[in-house]
């Protein structure tokens, strides 16, 4: 299918392994040109080697913390007029919220909700002069419905869907769309790692807990990251002109709702 995004510049936060990756990936088999990011450089390097490598692509990359202001000007600096936005970075550590701090949830607010809202607010006016744009948030299934060691993710990302639910409408007449993908359980090292945190408060070996989890999923496996990656690219397409302010969970029928 022809997404109709050749040449449309796309970034990336949060990229070189996992679900930025893979929508990444999923860009740049569109004929998007992509810049990734991430803060390690090697990682980097490798992920912006193999997807140009795979695709033919324009692809670069830029090492930056996307979670604080620096970071978020070393990118934009570089990119500063994105038609496509992917907005993701690392999730908040796992554990029982008595032991989470004031300083624990203000970080977690920084890089699940107020960054990808301070990348949006610098890049969408562009998209408006322009006519067009993709705003794409990677949240997680935990808004829809909250994951036991996940409090920080249950609470931070819940405010950054509610401000995207205002902003989606405002935008719309001028050709911009803004969706979340929200993951269930993927086969990714932050996927494994929240396995891990389980089978510790669970008591069970880690091989236990993961067999647990995907005999919990209807699917009856984690998501890859490719499957991810397809669903953004298709978000992001001139098609999905008419799909904006939605949710949208990725969890191999894991939610067990009838919506
Ligand atoms: P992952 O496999 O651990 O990959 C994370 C990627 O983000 C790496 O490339 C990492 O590179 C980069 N990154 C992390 N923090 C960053 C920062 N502050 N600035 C720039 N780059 C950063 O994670 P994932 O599974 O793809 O998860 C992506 C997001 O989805 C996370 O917020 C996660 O909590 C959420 N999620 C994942 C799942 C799942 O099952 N995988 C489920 C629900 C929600 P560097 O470390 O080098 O920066």
């Amino acid at each position: 299918m022809d997404l109709k995004i050749n040449g449309k510049r796309a970034l990336v936060c949060a990229s070189s392994k996992g679900l930025g990756r893979g929508c990444a990936l999923a860009l740049a088999q569109a004929g998007c040109a992509v810049t990734l990011v991430a803060r390690g450089q090697d990682a980097l390097d490798t992920a912006v080697a193999e997807i140009k490598a795979a695709t033919g692509a324009r692809v670069d990359g830029v090492v930056a913390d996307v979670t604080n202001q620096e970071g978020r000007i070393k990118v934009l600096t570089h990119l500063p007029d994105p038609d496509i936005l992917v907005t993701n970075a690392g999730g908040p550590p796992t554990g029982d919220f008595r032991t989470f701090s004031h300083e624990d949830w203000i970080k977690a607010l920084d890089a699940n909700m107020l960054t990808p809202i301070a990348l949006i607010k610098a890049t969408i006016d562009a998209m408006q002069a322009r006519k067009w744009g993709r705003i794409i948030n990677i949240t997680s299934a935990a808004v829809k419905a909250p994951i036991d060691v996940l409090a920080l993710s249950n609470g931070a990302r819940t405010g950054l869907t509610g401000f995207v639910a205002g902003l989606a409408r405002a935008v719309a007449k001028d050709g911009i769309t803004i969706n979340n993908l929200l993951p269930g359980l993927f086969e990714t090292d932050r996927g494994l790692a929240v396995i891990a945190a389980q089978a510790t408060a669970q008591g069970v070996s880690q091989a236990e807990a993961k067999k647990v989890r995907e005999s919990s999923i209807p699917a009856g496996r984690l998501g890859k990251p490719e499957e991810f990656g397809a669903m953004c690219a298709f978000l992001c397409s001139d098609l999905a002109g008419y799909v904006t302010g939605q949710n949208i969970l990725l969890d191999g029928g894991a939610y067990p709702g009838t919506f």
